[in-house]
């Protein structure tokens, strides 16, 4: 999928990430999930894995489960269990994996990887609210935050409207979507 440039709109955007990335938050705000309520899960088949931990100098982080995906971490109310439909951005939205669940909901991976968020997807609350929580939680680990989202595709029309979680997930560091139909605004 050609990866289109910034959009006039986009800027708008831009300023409000800017903001929010500049305005002085008190340092009490719960941020950093605590490791014991962090779960870890494949990238691929979202199976949640008890795979012990590997110490960070070694890469080999590959799901025994589908020997596909590589395991990340993320807080545990971030993913509704197995198998979750899901993509993950970089902090400038780009789509960098999507879960074999979320093929089915996004399109195929090889599609998506580098496609911007914003051309899959819309918020019907203002696509500035998604961006700028997308951005944020893929740059430091946050509440989860859940938005309505719709789909830009055809098929987004007969999905309606979904409910997005928002969570910081890694290493690295990156923005976890997980995506449910809420049954609204189907068409
Ligand atoms: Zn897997």
């Amino acid at each position: 999928m050609p990866v289109r440039g910034r959009r006039p709109a986009d800027f708008r955007v831009l300023i409000g990430e800017v903001t929010a990335l500049t305005r002085t938050e008190p340092s009490s705000t719960p941020t950093a999930p605590d490791r014991a309520d962090s779960i870890r899960f494949c990238s691929w088949c979202g199976e949640l894995s008890e795979q012990p931990r590997r110490p960070l100098h070694v890469p080999h982080r590959v799901c025994d489960s589908c020997e596909m995906g590589v395991l990340l971490s993320c807080r545990r109310d971030a993913l509704s269990g197995d198998a979750a439909a899901f993509l993950i951005c970089t902090y400038e939205l780009t789509v960098s994996a999507v879960s074999e669940a979320g093929e089915r909901i996004f399109g195929a991976q090889d599609r998506l990887a580098g496609a911007h968020l914003l051309d899959l997807a819309t918020c019907p609350l203002g696509d500035e609210q998604l961006a700028r929580h997308a951005a944020l939680a893929a740059q430091r680990a946050r509440e989860l935050v859940v938005v309505p989202m719709r789909l830009r595709s055809d098929e987004g029309a007969a999905l309606g409207t979904l409910a997005a979680r928002i969570a910081t997930c890694g290493p690295p560091r990156a923005a976890l979507v997980t995506v449910e139909p809420t049954g609204f605004g189907r068409r």
